[in-house]
């Protein structure tokens, strides 16, 4: 059963009557390739990406499963044989946003029985209790919000009230306190440019007020905006010097160094 979009542009994965949603998940694409971002930037790892995310950022890189979706429905045990095919241990549940399904928990359940090591990466607005190894948080600043003069990166033009939804949405810190209270985490801030660092400096402050489980200055990674080499050109070193002026962590896009705007890495 294919994925659709529906006519104001939004993820269409609600469930098909022939598809038992805790069994099931909608597939964008599966993959084997570098983790690209992160403290695990360069482990072989093999990538599930899910279609459909509560969120609207205008530079999203994976928009074909955010505004324009596409893929099919998979069950869980056929995503866990088409895991095994591919090499290594290590599987990154990403999308999309792969929280909004309640079968990406048991996905993972049953990965981590395998044995693989399983990263989430989430922005952070919906709790899944699964075997997480890593929970690679990324909460969305203010400069993520679409517009009309910053609509996404191959979107729909018409926001069709994605500018309010995406505002009221894009930060839970009770949400994120769980997370940091249950599973090793990483919170990875999309950095534009230097004036994103105080709200970055807001949220972390906020989140660290909310939980007393420690936020290591470590586990908070800024990462340069940009799907292309070109982009990143012009972002990475800005980046990198924001993380040494403020103590926190540089993480590169491997996948964009090397193989650009591909798809599929
Ligand atoms: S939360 Fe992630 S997947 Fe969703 S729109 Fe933003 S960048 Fe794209």
């Amino acid at each position: 059963m294919p994925v659709n979009a529906d006519a104001a542009g939004e993820a269409d994965t609600s469930v098909p009557t022939e598809v038992d949603a805790s069994e099931a998940l909608p597939i964008n694409e599966l993959f084997h390739s570098l983790q690209g971002e992160g403290k695990l930037a360069g482990v072989p790892s093999t990538f599930v990406r899910t279609a459909g995310c509560n969120l609207r950022c205008w530079f999203c890189d994976s928009y074909h499963t955010s505004w324009e979706p596409t893929g099919a429905w998979r069950g869980v045990d056929d995503i866990v044989d088409a895991v095994a095919e591919r090499p290594g241990d290590h599987v990154v549940l990403t999308g999309g946003e792969p929280t909004v399904h309640e079968a990406s928990a048991d996905l993972l359940d049953r990965l981590s029985a395998r044995g693989y090591h399983t990263t989430v990466e989430t922005n952070g607005t919906v709790f899944r209790d699964a075997a997480i190894d890593l929970a690679s948080l990324s909460p969305k600043l203010a400069s993520s919000t679409p517009t009309p003069d910053r609509p996404p990166v191959g979107g729909d033009a018409d926001l069709d009230g994605w500018t309010e939804r995406h505002e009221e949405r894009r930060l839970d810190y009770d949400v994120l306190a769980r997370y940091v209270e249950t599973y090793p985490v990483q919170l990875k801030f999309v950095v534009t440019g230097p004036d994103d660092m105080p709200e970055i400096e807001r949220v972390v402050d906020r989140l660290r007020e909310t939980t007393s489980t420690p936020v290591r200055d470590a586990d908070v990674l800024l990462m340069p905006e940009g799907t292309t080499r070109e982009r990143l050109e012009s972002t990475r070193r800005v980046v990198a010097d924001l993380a040494l002026e403020h103590g926190y962590r540089y993480t590169p896009r491997v996948h964009v160094d090397v193989w650009n705007d591909a798809p599929g890495t």
